[in-house]
């Protein structure tokens, strides 16, 4: 008989048994009710697509290359009548309360019509995560509550996510990097709050958010320990909107510089400061880090659904290709080679998509939605009336001991192996999906030949959009980087990983 050490020391062995095997243990742990809302999102997404985007993209894309300052304002509102910026916020935020993995379908779907359309819709959550990450609950009430008022009146209030600088971009995203970046954000305490003086760069909806989670820094020279999560809103005193990039894809979301002169932020629209983190079991520094991880490992399975849906789209549009062009008297999608192109394409749409649902799984087990994917959680707010949540629910929010007990619970009690595994295969499915998709564009165009150049035929559309997907949310190399980090290195302590060389 083998021992339980043995069986153990086998298990611990590389990979990890709970590194491979996320999916499989969430099929008991997660709520069955899961599936019919993701049933349900695949469904909204494709009606959305039919009506909405695919009449509107390549106009819009057009209309970009004209004017690329030009903001489509009337499809944020469009997709504010369809509720699309509080499906996924829990009910007791105010919001409709969709599982968060259900989003990322949603992106897939979208993101397969337009990339940059989807993104316009679905960047608003990664605002939500960062403000989530940071489990200031009576902060998240508040804000999320605003949205879903702004569905309400028809007056869109989408929030916006503000970490990239002109001088720092790679390192902002890793807090082992940022004491090296040229980071220039600051965040002044004065009396009643802050000022911030600086400017973000590179911020997807920037100029048609109304308010904006933007991460700056107390202290310039220790930006690692003086992490600082502040809400901004349009409007305020102190900080404009500057240039919108001409970009070369994803035109149908802007990218916004946002600046701010002597913009003062009152107390409470911290999200989170030095303050909170002080008091987390990790300290200022790893807390940070655990909570850039939190939100990057959720917000990365969604670019690698956008990677999925860039990969499906190139798919789709060559397929199409192939079963309406003769080559040789032949049908092509009846020519071998192109069967077999096909079917790689369709592999790598695959591939893809299996990256970000394991990630999700890793984060719903482990990770952002470990607390409110919890199966008696979940039904307690699917089933508990609306009146009765609006009602209790900002009274407990508002206590400041249940943002002790959330943060206790998702920061303190996520263990070292948990937040390796999140922050890990985040980076894998960001990597794996985006260039996945980038293979897909490439594939497009060789069996299209000149008409997969031309615009209306979709296909170099897919092409400029894709390439972008590689750049944010951490560029592609980082994001290998931080897989070996969090994957290869933890058990190597002779390996260093973000080493100044
Ligand atoms: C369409 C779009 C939307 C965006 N939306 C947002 C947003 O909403 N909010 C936001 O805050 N930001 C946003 N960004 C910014 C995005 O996150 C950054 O572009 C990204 O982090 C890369 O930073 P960078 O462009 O400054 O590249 P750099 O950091 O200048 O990197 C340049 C090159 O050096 C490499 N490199 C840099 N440092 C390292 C390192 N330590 N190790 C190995 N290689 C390294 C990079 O991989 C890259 O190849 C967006 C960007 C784009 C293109």
């Amino acid at each position: 008989m083998i021992s339980r050490s043995e069986i153990k020391s086998y298990l611990s062995k590389e990979p990890l048994f709970d590194d491979m095997t996320c999916s499989l243990k969430a099929t008991t742990r997660q709520p069955a009710a899961m599936i019919k809302e993701t049933r349900k999102i695949i469904e909204l997404a494709r009606r959305f697509n039919k009506e909405v985007i695919e009449p509107y993209a390549l106009e819009l894309d057009r209309t970009m290359q004209k004017d690329p300052d030009y903001l489509p304002w009337e499809f944020v509102k469009k997709a504010n009548e369809w509720g699309f910026f509080t499906l996924w916020i829990p009910k007791i935020f105010g919001g409709h309360g969709y599982n968060i993995p259900s989003l990322s379908y949603f992106m897939e779907e979208t993101g397969s019509a337009c990339l940059g359309l989807s993104n316009l819709i679905c960047v608003h959550y990664l605002a939500v995560s960062t403000i989530f990450a940071s489990w200031n609950l009576s902060l998240i009430s508040k804000l999320c509550r605003l949205v879903a008022q702004g569905e309400k009146t028809g007056v869109p209030c989408l929030l916006s996510t503000a970490i990239t600088e002109p001088g720092a971009g790679t390192d902002v995203e890793e807090v082992e990097l940022v004491d090296r970046g040229k980071v220039a954000c600051s965040a002044t305490k004065v009396e009643g709050g802050y000022l911030i003086n600086g400017s973000k760069v590179f911020i997807s909806s920037g100029h048609v958010s109304q308010w904006h989670m933007v991460i700056c820094y107390t202290d310039l020279k220790k930006p690692s320990e003086n992490m600082i999560i502040l809400a901004v809103e349009t409007g305020s005193k102190g900080f404009s909107f500057g240039r919108v990039e001409h970009k070369m894809g994803v035109k149908g979301c802007p990218a916004s510089e946002l600046i701010f002169d002597n913009c003062f932020v009152p107390d409470d629209l911290v999200l989170l400061s030095r303050d909170h983190t002080g008091k987390q079991k990790r300290g200022v520094k790893e807390t940070c880090g655990q909570i850039l991880d939190y939100v990057l490992a959720s917000s990365r399975a969604g670019v690698s659904a956008w990677g999925a849906g860039a990969a499906r789209g190139a798919y789709e549009t060559a397929l199409d290709f192939a079963l309406t062009t003769e080559v040789n008297g032949k049908t092509l999608a009846n020519h071998e080679w192109a069967q077999s192109m096909l079917a790689e394409m369709y592999k790598n749409v695959c591939i893809a998509r299996l990256t970000y649902i394991e990630t999700n799984y890793a984060n719903g087990m482990y990770g952002l939605f470990k607390t409110i994917q919890m199966k008696p959680l979940f039904y307690y707010f699917k089933y508990m009336p609306m009146i009765l949540l609006d009602k209790f629910a900002p009274m407990i929010l508002n206590l400041a001991s249940t943002t002790w007990l959330f943060r206790k619970i998702q920061l303190d009690w996520q263990s070292d192996p948990e937040f390796h595994r999140t922050a890990g295969w985040g980076s894998l499915a960001k990597f794996t999906g985006t260039d996945m998709g980038m293979k897909n564009c490439q594939m497009a165009l060789e069996i299209m030949g000149q008409s997969g150049l031309r615009q209306d035929r979709r296909a170099e559309k897919i092409l400029r959009d894709s390439k972008l997907l590689q750049i944010f949310e951490g560029t592609n190399q980082l994001n290998r980087l931080n897989l070996f980090k969090c994957l290869v290195a933890k058990n190597n302590p002779m390996i260093k990983v973000f080493e100044k060389e």
